[in-house]
């Protein structure tokens, strides 16, 4: 079990009470690896003491905010286990929906997807993005993803193993997920109310994020240029044409706006292409830089032997 802390401070208790409670019950062998994302509250304190209570408590944490898909990396780096299930520290994927998981997976099921239904706390806005987005993110990467579609998820060590391995900067986890195949089976949960504290997620780092995986599973806004070169080459063609039909009848070329329309527009599309192919000559600058993908500055409920792992580790 593999949870991201985020100034999570008075969540990670009732967290813990609550997974360990369903994960008893269920009678499975378990640990619960909570990753601080760089808190700037008391959340590491807090799950300090939640190992010192619980043996099956172990904690991670970074050395800054790495964001929700980093942290959520480092935890799946560093779970032990025969099948991993990530999920949000915040209690709004229901610990209940987990034994519904293992049952899947015992039939052979590789990945365990989860379906979010609806929830009292998802707004209109957000609903409407999030379709929005998945939409355009199959059409553009030919990755099939669902609406709804959340980091609450099983994962056989097998799939973990590959998805560790995958050198992708821009950590999409989801995408990653589905791009690698394995069998598959979605199993639908009610999601909850946060239990407390308050949403990490703003519009702008919504946006960072859904620009990031669409950049990194697709090319197809690159070749944009190609379809709007060709129609703009054919208008140009055509303009030109015309232009030598006045010349030859011996009419005035008719005033400069025309040509200050087209020019605009051209410049237009000109400059949307540039900055197409700029953002991805980022991401390669940032691929070959070749940083973590997260930094780790204490852990706490690891044996001593146990291997210390940073993002470094490359498929590559
Ligand atoms: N989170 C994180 N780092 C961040 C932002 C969020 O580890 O930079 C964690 C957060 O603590 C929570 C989970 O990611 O456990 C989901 O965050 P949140 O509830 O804010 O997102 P939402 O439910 O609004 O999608
Ligand atoms: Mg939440």
């Amino acid at each position: 079990m593999v949870a991201p802390m985020y100034n999570e401070e008075s969540n990670i208790d009732p967290f813990v009470d609550r997974v360990s409670a369903v994960l008893e019950e269920a009678g499975l062998n378990y640990e619960i690896l909570l990753v601080d994302d760089g808190s700037r509250d008391g959340t590491w304190a807090a799950i300090g003491r939640a190992a010192a209570r619980n043996p099956s408590v172990r904690g991670v944490s970074l050395s800054r905010n790495f964001g929700h898909q980093g942290a959520l990396f480092a935890g799946l780096n560093h779970a032990r286990g025969a099948a991993i299930v990530s999920m949000d520290g915040d209690l709004q994927h229901p610990p209940e929906t987990i034994p519904l998981l293992v049952a899947a997976w015992r039939e052979g099921v590789k990945v365990v997807n989860t379906r979010r239904l609806d929830s009292a706390d998802t707004g209109l806005f957000k609903r409407f993005t999030s379709r929005a987005f998945y939409v355009l993110f199959s059409r553009l990467s030919g990755v099939q993803m669902e609406a709804g579609a959340s980091d609450f998820r099983l994962l056989d060590h097998s799939a973990r193993d590959a998805l560790v391995g995958m050198g992708d900067t821009d950590l999409f986890i989801r995408g990653l997920v589905s791009w690698l195949g394995f069998t598959t089976r979605t199993v639908p949960y009610q999601a909850r109310n946060r239990h407390s504290g308050v949403p990490k997620f703003t519009l702008k780092k919504m946006l960072r994020f859904s620009s990031g995986a669409l950049l990194s599973f697709s090319v197809l806004p690159l070749r944009l240029g190609i379809g709007v070169g060709f129609v703009t080459s054919v208008l140009s063609f055509l303009e030109l044409c015309y232009i030598l039909f006045t010349y030859f009848c011996g009419r005035a070329i008719p005033g400069w706006a025309s040509v200050m329309t087209v020019m605009s527009l051209m410049f237009g599309i000109l400059f949307v292409l540039l900055g197409i192919i700029g953002a991805y000559l980022g991401k390669i600058y940032e691929i070959l830089k070749n940083r973590p993908r997260f930094v780790i500055e204490r852990t706490v409920g690891f044996e001593p032997s146990a291997p210390f792992r940073h993002g470094l580790d490359r498929a590559r």
